[in-house]
């Protein structure tokens, strides 16, 4: 942290907890954000922070991602999906478009009037990307895209999905795989249903139908066909890391809620933080909470000097997550019934993490990049 980060930690705490947290229930309930709530993002120059200020981002670095996305989890506000936009597809679009490209989505990016998705996984693969089977079939200047996506996430708002698909439907493995940009408003391109999930009821999560889209070859995301797969792999570590930010994050806000709770609730005539068990759980869920954030520090400073291998941002992601879960169940059981309880911010924090094992690659998924490693 230093000065710069800190006046922003304080912008966007503001901005979670006065114009996103109170609205939360309301998204919960309409599974879904106010499309308002993007440019008011934009506005104040929270969206797409760490890109280069040409295409009109804020010109700073991962670190300011970071900060944006730990003050997320802090006010309580997980529903809007400005990370996926800003930190992950932003940085497919910067990373690999033509300048043409750049110059056409990514200011209206930052400024929250288009919202994007990216769409990797389908009905019969997730983890095996390189078996996906939508294609995309050069016809003169267009490519006809055919196949259908799911789980992803920001799909029911999404002006522009980044879309994985099969350029090449002849070649094996990873080869045929190429990333391209679809605009919502292309024939053709239909939403399925905004999927009903055990937690995070206000992020959208839904179908995505493609039933010969024609986009221009111009959407094509690189300078030829096939890069899509190592697009993918050389940006996935950076979700990774995100999705470790977001566990180091949780794990904090979980035993500050839970140490609290328990100061205050009374059992045999004395706090529960009185019980030796008590005492010992949040002890050992304060040290784990100490050992994430110190890993995590050492893999963003990594990050910003462009050195973090896949495989130790694949350890960040297991590992934290993995500790989230078992931080935040162990919580709740000392919250007793009221850790049950909906209204209670703990029984939120325990079923919106248990994803967090899930996407971004399974944690098994994490634990065979890093054995392949050793
Ligand atoms: C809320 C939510 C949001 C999501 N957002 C997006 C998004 O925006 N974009 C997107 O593209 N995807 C998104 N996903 C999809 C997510 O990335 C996939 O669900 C995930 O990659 C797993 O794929 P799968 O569901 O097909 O499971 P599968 O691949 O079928 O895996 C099932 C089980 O088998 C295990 N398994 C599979 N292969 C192996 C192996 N080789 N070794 C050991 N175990 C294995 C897995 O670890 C898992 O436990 C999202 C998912 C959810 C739930």
């Amino acid at each position: 942290m230093d000065k710069d980060l800190d006046a922003l930690a304080d912008l966007a705490r503001a901005f979670f907890e006065k114009e996103c947290a109170p609205h939360e229930p309301r998204w919960c309930a309409q599974q879904l954000v106010d499309r308002e709530i993007w440019r008011r993002a934009g506005e104040l120059g929270l969206l797409c922070m760490s890109l280069p200020e040409e295409y009109g981002g804020g010109g700073g670095t991962f670190a300011h991602d970071a900060v944006v996305s730990i003050e997320q989890v802090r006010a309580m506000a997980p529903s809007f999906g400005g990370m996926l936009h800003s930190g992950i597809v932003a940085h497919y679009l910067n990373a690999y478009g033509t300048e043409e490209q750049k110059q056409r989505w990514l200011p209206p990016m930052a400024t929250g009037d288009i919202i994007t998705a990216i769409a990797m996984t389908e009905p019969g693969t997730g983890s095996d990307l390189q078996s996906i089977t939508t294609s995309a079939v050069r016809d003169g200047d267009d490519y006809v895209i055919n196949g259908a996506k799911t789980f992803i996430s920001n799909g029911m708002l999404a002006d522009l999905v980044v879309v994985a698909a099969k350029t090449d439907p002849t070649a094996r493995g990873a080869e045929g795989v190429s990333l391209i940009a679809v605009e919502s408003t292309r024939d053709g391109f239909r939403r399925g249903r905004n999927l009903a999930k055990i937690g995070q009821h206000g992020q959208d999560t839904c179908e995505l139908f493609f039933d010969d889209v024609r986009v221009p070859a111009f959407n094509l995301i690189g300078d030829h066909e096939g890069q899509g797969f190592l697009q993918l792999m050389l940006q996935l570590p950076q979700e990774r890391l995100f999705l470790a930010i977001a566990a180091a994050a949780a794990i904090e806000k979980t035993v500050d809620l839970t140490l609290a709770y328990t100061r205050e609730r009374k059992a045999f005539g004395k706090p529960l933080l009185g019980f030796q068990n008590t005492q010992f759980v949040l002890a050992e869920c304060d040290t784990v909470k100490t050992i994430a954030w110190t890993f995590l520090d050492d893999c963003i400073v990594r990050h910003l000097d462009a050195a973090l291998d896949i495989p130790t941002a694949a350890k960040a992601k297991w590992w934290l997550t993995e500790q989230q879960c078992q931080v935040v169940d162990r919580c709740v059981q000392l919250f007793g019934g009221y850790g049950y309880m909906e209204e209670y911010p703990i029984a939120r924090l325990y079923a919106d993490a248990r994803v967090q094992k899930v996407y971004g690659g399974t944690n098994e998924i994490m634990k065979t990049i890093i054995a392949k490693s050793l």
